[in-house]
């Protein structure tokens, strides 16, 4: 017999619940009972309504492109695999730049934590973005997938979303809402897989790193 060793895994995935917040004018979650033990019925049964931006999420290309692909046309291995997590000191409402990452880059997959969004129950618009020059320099990188602790990659009063139009020219994938305060710098492997939604524009996913 041979020991396995647990790796350690870390949940970067907000709680859904209704107090979970959605972006302003959005469908928040709410659960309709439909059936219910504790009211004598043989099952328990209910149904969900939310927006599919909803907490740690996966934005589609279809989000912001008309006919780019839709999630479940998305490949899995984008988001499923070698990860590095990366803390930078962001102010609030402004866009990362190139110079705000460190020099070594080490996986395909880039978490970044700005720390400008710390409650997902409480909204602020006041988030960190990223900039379009940032979103270029990852791609030369090699870089396939970002990952945000806040709501967009794009500022909260962004219309044009020059941020998510470089993510459509270079066919990578987004990451948004994730929970990243409690996880060190680092590389990881993620596994943050969307819904099989047909047709969709996004989807929530469970996200979760685990130690290499
Ligand atoms: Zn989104």
């Amino acid at each position: 017999m041979t020991m396995t060793t647990m790796r350690k895994l870390y949940d970067i995935s907000p709680l859904i619940s209704p107090r979970l917040n959605v972006w302003p004018g959005d469908t928040p979650l709410s659960r309709e009972v439909l059936l219910d033990m504790k009211q004598g019925a043989n099952i328990t049964l209910s149904t969900l309504r939310a927006t599919v931006h909803l907490g740690a999420h996966a934005d589609a290309p279809r989000h912001y492109g008309a006919d780019a692909p839709a999630i479940d046309e998305r490949p899995l291995d984008l988001y499923l695999g070698p990860c590095q997590v990366i803390h930078v000191k962001a102010k609030r409402a402004s866009r990362l730049v190139p110079g705000d990452l460190p020099r070594t880059l080490n996986a395909p997959r880039i978490l970044i934590a700005t720390g400008t969004f710390p409650d997902p129950e409480r909204w602020n618009t006041d988030f960190a973005a990223l900039s379009p020059a940032l979103v270029d320099a990852l791609h030369e990188r090699r870089v396939r997938l970002i990952g945000l602790d806040s709501p967009s990659v794009d500022l909260f009063d962004s219309k044009d979303l020059p941020a998510h139009a470089r993510f459509l020219a270079h066919d990578m994938a987004i990451l948004e809402g994730l929970v990243l305060k409690d996880v060190p710098e680092g590389e990881y492997e993620l596994i943050a897989l969307p819904l099989k939604l047909a047709g969709f524009d996004a989807s929530p996913v469970r996200a979760v790193l685990r130690a290499l």
